[in-house]
């Protein structure tokens, strides 16, 4: 689980994970965002701030009912996603949105990753859906995305990028990094005839072995 951090804590590393995304090339310009659970309300990033940029005061603290401070930075256009995803998962206190670029060619194809390579599993299931198109920002677009998450880490997200939830920000990021490489060996067996694909009985053994890992 995560190791329980405060405010704070959850400010900088919210501006250290998006630094980390650019530098390992899952994000680029101001597209990415990253929430984190903060008491009965969320830490979201601001709308159009540059990683390279952003300072962990920068932070947007969004309250229950969508309220902000005043002088608080516009929160991301994706606030509503980030939010109805806390809410709705208890198990989860981070979330991680990109548009890496293997990620998005697949949800570009409405393609979900099958079972190409075990680590598909970091997922939570055998394989990764893709939510439904809606218009960024909107509550239709949370809603779809809530919904393909359903029990899981990871979706693609149609026509858009990625989406990752999980226990602490530093996994979240983990899982996306992975999810992006995943993407990338998928889109690679599809350029060379397809994957052979790992049967679901041997993916459910995965998926146990990695929940019985406890802290990854
Ligand atoms: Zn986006």
């Amino acid at each position: 689980m995560a190791a329980i951090m405060d405010e704070g804590a959850l400010r900088l590393r919210m501006a250290q994970v998006m630094k980390a995304m650019d530098d390992r090339g899952l994000n680029r310009g101001t597209s990415g965002n990253v929430s984190a659970r903060c008491g009965a309300a969320m830490l979201v990033t601001p709308s159009g701030v540059p990683a390279a940029l952003l300072t962990p005061e920068q932070m947007v603290l969004v309250q229950a009912d969508g309220s902000t401070a005043p002088g608080a930075l516009k929160p991301s256009s994706e606030w509503r996603m980030h939010q109805g995803l806390l809410e709705r998962r208890p198990d989860i206190n981070a979330v991680v949105h990109c548009h890496s670029r293997h990620a998005t060619i697949l949800a570009c194809a409405n393609r979900p990753i099958p079972a190409v390579h075990y680590m598909v599993a970091v997922s939570g299931g055998t394989s990764v859906p893709v939510a439904p198109y809606a218009t960024f920002g909107s509550p239709e677009l949370a809603q779809g995305v809530v919904e393909a998450l359903d029990g899981r880490y990871a979706a693609l997200m149609a026509n858009h990028g990625q989406i990752v939830v999980a226990p602490s920000l530093d996994f979240a990021l983990a899982i996306a990094e992975e999810i992006e490489e995943q993407a990338a060996v998928y889109w690679g067996t599809l350029a060379i005839g397809g994957p052979t694909l790992l049967a679901a009985d041997e993916m459910n053994t995965i998926l146990q072995r990695f929940k019985s890992y406890g802290q990854r």
